[in-house]
């Protein structure tokens, strides 16, 4: 690797890398933020400033930043053969090993992985998947995808349109044909209006089968849902919300395609939460970030066995499954994932986010003892915080106050890192930490809303 000055690589990115999400209204003056090592729970950047990672990363580095393991893995991989093609009958070693070992954790039928590089290809996979599932039933009209206001599931075309986020949509177009509608977000603190969470489910699940009774069951395909909403908010559903979903989709003869990008390889304590905390197994699963904890980039959409019977058959005579990419099955991915599994496996896990998880869900509830804090949500390493202006009505600040932004500058000048997505603060922590690095993340973000309170109101 050549070594480059600081200011060097601060006026290259600034020149010509352009940023997801980047706000090109300050980008050029601002610049960014060069992030240079990364150990355990810990980055450090380009001044030699230290922090402690509350995203890992982007909700993906779930065992921790710099893990030797991993490098050895990548390293001995690329040193034995780093790449040749996954079409037609070709394979390689860690794709075929780490194909059974997903087919083995998950639940139910979820047999059979067709891999991809990230979430957004992983989704975008499994619409097209979907489709020529029912081409292939002879039910050609049924194409029609719901997703939900404020669900997040990428950002490329198909990705970018089954997400329900309104401020990713402003000045970018829809997909035509009438593909995908959004039914209402599973948001117990903002939905509710004061029902029970039997009636507010009850509510949802009507909303749902009246919309799939209005575009014609016959023209539905599918629903896709993240477990729990991550880039939404941290929103958590109430209780039995999906599988009753699900059972409106087996009504109806649609599949259901559960994003985990977020709560799979730990991130709730579970290997993948739909079976485990939310009583259902859906019929596609889609799996990308924690798969590698972020060292490579790679996605997997993970068929059952009653979808892959359906798609395995040729289409017509001498018809192959004309769908792949390049790097489909990478080796060098599909390594680092194995060795993820193994660290996670080696080092229970689950079970420790089992126990630091509830401690931080506990922890962080004294954040509401700040006037402009509405609600404090979450499960186990995914928490979710809104800012409002009034308790009562539960409004939010107005956009040009960018309050989390506020809550935000402020937690990184005393060395935490959060995620602030419009009104709302939201905290995935590398799985690793210890019940105190929990303490200090709370504790730095009850300062940080202190100071913004003044700020704000
Ligand atoms: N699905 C969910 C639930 C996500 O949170 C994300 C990214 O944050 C994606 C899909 C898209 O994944 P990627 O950015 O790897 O394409």
């Amino acid at each position: 690797m050549r070594n480059f000055e600081h200011a060097a690589v601060w006026e290259a990115d600034r020149d010509h890398f352009i940023h997801p999400y980047a706000d090109f209204a300050n980008f050029k003056a601002e610049g960014s933020q060069i992030i240079t090592e990364a150990n355990g729970v810990h980055i450090l950047d380009s001044t030699g400033r230290k922090y402690l990672d509350g995203i890992a990363g982007l909700w993906c580095v779930n065992v921790g930043h710099g893990r030797e393991e991993i490098a050895n893995a990548v390293s001995s991989q690329i040193m034995k053969m780093q790449y040749y093609n996954p079409f037609g009958h070709s394979t390689n070693v860690p794709a075929a090993i780490l194909a059974r070992e997903l087919a083995s954790l998950t639940p139910g039928t979820l047999n059979h992985v067709f891999y991809s590089t990230g979430g957004s290809t992983a989704n975008d996979a499994a619409i097209r998947i979907v489709h020529y599932y029912f081409n292939q039933l002879g039910k050609p009209n049924k194409k029609k995808i719901i997703s939900r206001i404020d669900g997040y599931h990428g950002a490329t075309y198909v990705a970018a349109n089954l997400t329900g986020i309104h401020a990713t949509k402003i000045g970018f177009d829809a997909i035509g044909r009438d593909l995908i509608h959004h039914v209402s977000a599973a948001d117990t603190y903002r939905g509710g209006d004061g029902r029970s969470d039997e009636e507010y489910c009850d509510f949802l699940v009507d909303e749902f089968e009246r919309r799939i009774l209005q575009l014609g069951p016959d023209n539905v395909a599918a629903f896709i849902a993240e477990p729990i909403m991550g880039a939404g908010g941290v929103l958590v559903a109430p209780q039995g919300y999906h599988s009753r979903m699900h059972q409106i989709c087996k009504k109806y003869d649609m599949l259901y395609i559960a994003d985990e990008v977020v709560t799979a390889f730990g991130r709730l304590g579970e290997w993948f939460s739909s079976e485990a905390l939310f009583g259902h197994v859906p019929d596609i699963l889609i799996l990308a970030k924690g798969i590698t904890s972020g060292y490579i980039p790679l996605g997997a959409t993970i068929l059952s066995d009653a979808v892959h019977d359906v798609i395995s058959q040729p289409q017509c005579v001498d018809g192959v499954f004309t769908m792949g990419f390049t790097y489909s099955g990478h080796p060098v991915a599909c390594a680092a994932a194995l060795e993820t599994i193994d660290i996670m496996k080696r080092e229970n896990m689950l079970d420790h986010v089992r126990n630091v998880g509830p401690h931080l869900q506990a922890y962080a509830k004294k954040l509401l003892r700040h006037e402009i804090v509405g609600d404090v949500r979450g499960s186990h390493l995914m928490l979710g915080i809104d800012l409002v202006s009034n308790r009562q009505n539960k409004e939010g600040f107005p956009a040009s106050s960018h309050a989390a932004d506020v809550v935000f500058a402020r937690c990184k000048e005393n060395g935490v890192i959060i995620r602030p997505i419009g009104n709302r603060i939201v905290v995935s922590p590398p799985l690793i930490l210890s019940k105190t690095d929990c303490e200090t993340i709370v504790d730095v973000l009850d300062d940080a809303i202190s100071a913004a309170t003044q700020t704000l109101q």
